[in-house]
């Protein structure tokens, strides 16, 4: 009588567990191209190819993404049982694109991919988007047959020079991140070389990274430029290079970003990765970071180790810009009055329900009292300061010094904050000055003075860590 009890609690137990991954599964990579369309009213997606790659480098036990992050969800479905296979939230490009005033206007095309365990059945691929109420509704599905003509099962090309800056272990237990070279020429491999290993080995210096390196793996390939440097549209400077990285995205200077997706899927694919980074040879400031896509990041500027450690947090857990001070040519943020899904940032439409409660001391008032007006002088006289350099077409030295001057000034406002390092809802976040709360007075994504995260940031990191290495 017992033991059937216990049988029956242990098939319950099973019947409820994630699909057992190697009879769902056969260890390689598939990845769906598709081009996700439209404008600012609406949408389409459509099929480019469906591509295999190497062996699968991620979890095999956290196979469905239950971390709510991302605009975009993804969802492999077993059509026989209509039972989830495999999930990831993610933003896109087009994510992005779709609230700049262009999109009111013109249609665009981007490239996307997704990439999943290739299963061993026909499987049906669910794209969803996130909608006003933070739910997620179905925009695209496709039924793909692995076995079938229709999946490219060319090998990998070799491109460029690969290697490994560590490795902690095999890739399906640990996250695997590959940093891609753009803009350096065939003589300049060993400058990509201590570049990578400098600003990685800040990232690793940075809580919560330095506590969890050996859940990592880092890798980088360096494919070789004809010419050093990225393309830079408002100088005139244009460079044919092997991953299309540009200044400029949406307008905007300094904001990095590329659009040949198809080339750096083929080139990353040559080794194993769960996260990448592009790290561009360039004296002019400039990075982005999309969550789950790729972050970017230049060399030679003296915050080069900064940047590249705040768009990885863009990219790799989905966290927000804390800061709202200087100005982006993109919304990012749900609609007026709704909670966004970013981890770090709340429209705190329930106070005593603070998203990061539990990390609230019983002292700290809600929302949290901080000098924001005088930040904001101080902020507002910098941004005019830097917009007048930029139309004078000031020095990357003289830029630098502008922002050594705010670190100076605003690096003591902040910390003589009375509720400093304490975590609360201090109002200013994500390009918004009212409206918006951010967990502490001061953190990587917010300024760049701080050399660590806030803690709800820093938990928010490794919660993604977990989910690929374990
Ligand atoms: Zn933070």
């Amino acid at each position: 009588m017992l033991a059937s009890v216990a049988s029956l609690v242990l098939s319950l137990a099973s019947s409820a567990a994630p699909a057992d991954f190697d009879a769902t599964f056969t260890g390689k990579t598939l990845r769906f191209d598709y081009y996700h369309s439209g404008t600012a009213a609406e949408e389409f997606v459509s099929l480019d190819q469906v591509r295999l790659e190497g062996d699968w480098p991620g979890s095999r036990t956290h196979l469905l993404d239950g971390t709510n992050l991302g605009k975009y969800l993804f969802v492999i479905v077993d059509p026989a049982t209509n039972q989830p296979l495999y999930s990831r939230g993610f933003a896109s490009i087009f994510g992005e694109w779709e609230t700049t005033g262009e999109a009111k206007k013109i249609w665009r095309t981007y490239q996307e991919s997704l990439r999943f365990p290739e299963p061993k059945k026909s499987f049906q691929v669910v794209l969803k988007k996130r909608a006003a109420d933070g739910s997620f509704r179905e925009i695209y599905s496709a039924l793909v047959d692995p076995l079938g003509r229709f999946v490219n099962r060319s090998a990998i090309t070799p491109r460029g020079q690969g290697f490994a800056l560590f490795e902690s272990g095999p890739p399906p237990t640990k996250v695997d991140l590959l940093v891609l070279g753009e803009g350096y020429t065939t003589t300049e491999g060993n400058k990509f070389k201590s570049d990578v290993s400098r600003l990685v080995g800040v990232m690793f210096d940075t809580e919560p990274y330095k506590s969890h390196r050996n859940d990592f793996n880092v890798r980088a390939i360096q494919v070789p430029s004809a010419q050093s440097g990225i393309s830079n549209p408002r100088k005139g400077v244009w460079r044919d290079s092997p991953l299309g990285l540009s200044f400029n995205a949406f307008d905007s200077d300094r904001y990095v970003l590329t659009y040949a997706n198809s080339a750096i899927r083929e080139i990353a694919a040559q080794l194993p990765y769960d996260a990448l980074i592009i790290v561009f040879n360039d004296r002019k400031y400039g990075g982005g970071g999309i969550f789950n896509l790729y972050a970017t990041c230049a060399s030679d500027t003296e915050p080069s180790a900064y940047v590249f450690v705040h768009e990885f947090g863009h990219s790799f857990a989905g966290l927000a810009d804390e800061y709202y001070t200087s100005q982006v040519s993109y919304e990012t943020l749900a609609p007026e009055g709704s909670e966004p899904w970013e981890p770090n940032i709340t429209a705190l439409t329930d106070p005593k329900n603070v998203k990061w409660r539990d990390l609230v001391a019983p002292s700290t008032p809600i929302p949290t009292p901080w000098n924001q007006a005088s930040f904001d002088r101080a902020s507002l006289e910098y941004q005019d300061k830097r917009q007048k350099m930029l139309a004078e077409e000031a020095s990357e030295d003289a830029m630098e010094a502008l922002f050594r001057e705010v670190k100076e000034v605003t690096t003591p406002m902040l910390q003589s904050e009375k509720y400093f390092g304490k975590v609360g809802a201090f109002e200013g976040a994500a390009y918004q000055a009212k409206g918006l709360y951010r967990p502490e007075a001061d953190c990587i994504m917010f300024t760049r003075n701080p050399t660590t995260f806030c803690k709800v940031c820093s938990r928010a990191i490794e919660r993604v860590i977990r989910l690929y290495a374990e």
